[in-house]
C-alpha cells in the first residue's frame, strides 16, 4: 500500500504551519491590536474620528483579505491530505465488507480453512516463524516442516546476499546448476553472483584470476569482456563503465521459488496489493455506489463491469481486444488472424462474412480471407 502521497500531503500541511503568514491566529490578533492602538492614539491626539475610523476599516479589510488568502492555502492542503488518504486506502472497509457478505464470506469450514492456510503460508513465506507458531496454536493447522526447512534456507541465503556475502548463494547455485541452466528459461543467476564477487575484489590481479576461473565460461551469453575491462577504468561513480549492483536478492528468490515450484510472490500479498494499491477495491466500490442495484450482487459478477488499470508489475498475461467489436478475446471468442496478418476476434470475423459467401474482406486492408484460412492465435 502506498502511503508516500499521504506523507507528501501531510508534509505540505506542516510546511504551512511553519510559515508566519499561515501559521496561527497570532498574526490576525497582532494586526487587529496594532490597528486599534494606532486609531485610538490618533483620536486621542485630536484627529477627526470619522476619518480615523474609515482608515481603520480599510486597514482591517486588507488584513482580512490576507488572512483569507492564508486560510485558502490551509483548506487546499487539508483537502489534499483527505484526497491522498482516500486514494491510498480503500474507503469504508466495513461497508464494503457488508456489501460482499451476501452470502456470508468464509463461513463454511472448507473456505475458512483455506483462508487460514493462505495466511499461514504467507507468514511462512515471509519467514515470520514466531507468528507461524502462534497461528498454528490458534488454528490447529501445521506448516509443512519440509517447506519450513527450505524457507529458512531461502531467508538465510537472502540475508547473506544482502550483507554482501555471496558464498552460500554460489554454493546453492552450484548444487542446482543443471536446473538453473535448463531450457526454456536458463537463469543468469550464477553469472550475476560471480560478477558480484568479481566486483567486490579490489586487487586487480586477484580479480582477473577470479574472472578467469569463474566468469569466462559465460562469455557466450553475458557481457563478460566489457565487465572485466570496465574495471580498468576505476570505480568513479560517474564512470560510464560503472557497474550497477544487480538486484541479486530478488533474482535469487525468484530462482529458489522456481526450483521448488512455489509462487515467486506471496499470493496473499498479491491479492491485497491488487485490491488496495492496484485500486481494484476502490473501482468496484465506486461502481457499486454509482450504479447501485443495477449491478446486482457484487459476489455474482462474472467479470468487473469496468476497467481497472493495474501497475505494470501486476500484469501477468497479454490481453487481446478486438479492434472491430472492442471486446476482449476469450476462449470462446479467440483472436483470429486473417490472411493479411491483421487480427480480429473470431465473432467479428464470422459477422464480416456475408450470407452465402465463403470469405470476408479485412476491415483494415483490401485483402480477402476465406473462412478456412483464418487462424486462431494463442498469446
Ligand atoms: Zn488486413
Amino acid at each position: 500500500m502506498s502511503t508516500t502521497e499521504v506523507t507528501a500531503a501531510v508534509d505540505a500541511l506542516e510546511a504551512l504551519a511553519a510559515h508566519t503568514s499561515t501559521s496561527t491566529s497570532a498574526p490576525l490578533a497582532r494586526v487587529l491590536n496594532e490597528n486599534f492602538a494606532v486609531a485610538r492614539e490618533r483620536i486621542l491626539a485630536g484627529s477627526p474620528p470619522k476619518l480615523v475610523i474609515a482608515e481603520l476599516q480599510a486597514n482591517l479589510a486588507r488584513a482580512k483579505k490576507d488572512v483569507e488568502k492564508g486560510l485558502k492555502a490551509w483548506y487546499a492542503a487539508l483537502g489534499n491530505v483527505g484526497k491522498s488518504v482516500d486514494k491510498s486506502f480503500p474507503p469504508n472497509l466495513s461497508a464494503i465488507s457488508a456489501a460482499y457478505d451476501d452470502p456470508p464470506l468464509f463461513v463454511d469450514a472448507a473456505a475458512s480453512k483455506a483462508l487460514d492456510n493462505i495466511v499461514l503460508d504467507s507468514l511462512g513465506q515471509r519467514g515470520l516463524w514466531d507468528s507461524v507458531e502462534a497461528f498454528e496454536e490458534e488454528t490447529d493447522l501445521h506448516y509443512d516442516p519440509d517447506k519450513r526447512v527450505l524457507s529458512e534456507e531461502l531467508y538465510r541465503i537472502v540475508r547473506d546476499i544482502e550483507a554482501g556475502n555471496f558464498s552460500s548463494a554460489i554454493r546453492w547455485a552450484t548444487e542446482n546448476k543443471d536446473f538453473l541452466a535448463a531450457p526454456p528459461h536458463p537463469s543468469s543467476l550464477p553469472y550475476h553472483l560471480h560478477r558480484a564477487v568479481f566486483l567486490s575484489i579490489t586487487d586487480r590481479k586477484e580479480a582477473l584470476a577470479y574472472a578467469n576461473a569463474h566468469l569466462f565460461v559465460y562469455m557466450s551469453t553475458q557481457p563478460v569482456l566489457s565487465l572485466v575491462t570496465s574495471c580498468l577504468y576505476g570505480v568513479a561513480d560517474d564512470s560510464p563503465y560503472a557497474n550497477d549492483a544487480a538486484p541479486l536478492a530478488s533474482m535469487f528468490t525468484t530462482d529458489y521459488c522456481r526450483r521448488h515450484g512455489w509462487a515467486r510472490e506471496d499470493p496473499l500479498e498479491v491479492v491485497v496489493d491488487l485490491g488496495s494499491r492496484g485500486g481494484a477495491l476502490n473501482a468496484i466500490e465506486k461502481a457499486r455506489r454509482v450504479m447501485g442495484e443495477r449491478l446486482g450482487n457484487v459476489r455474482k459478477w462474472e467479470e468487473l463491469p469496468m476497467e481497472v488499470p493495474l501497475p505494470a508489475s501486476r500484469r501477468y498475461h497479454s490481453v487481446f481486444v478486438c479492434p472491430v467489436s472492442k471486446e476482449q478475446a476469450t476462449d470462446s471468442n479467440p483472436p483470429t488472424m486473417l490472411s493479411c496478418g491483421h487480427v480480429v476476434a473470431r465473432e467479428s470475423f464470422t459477422r464480416m462474412v456475408k450470407t452465402g459467401k465463403r470469405s470476408a474482406k479485412c476491415p483494415y486492408c483490401p485483402q480477402e480471407t476465406s473462412l478456412t484460412s483464418a487462424q486462431r492465435l494463442y498469446f
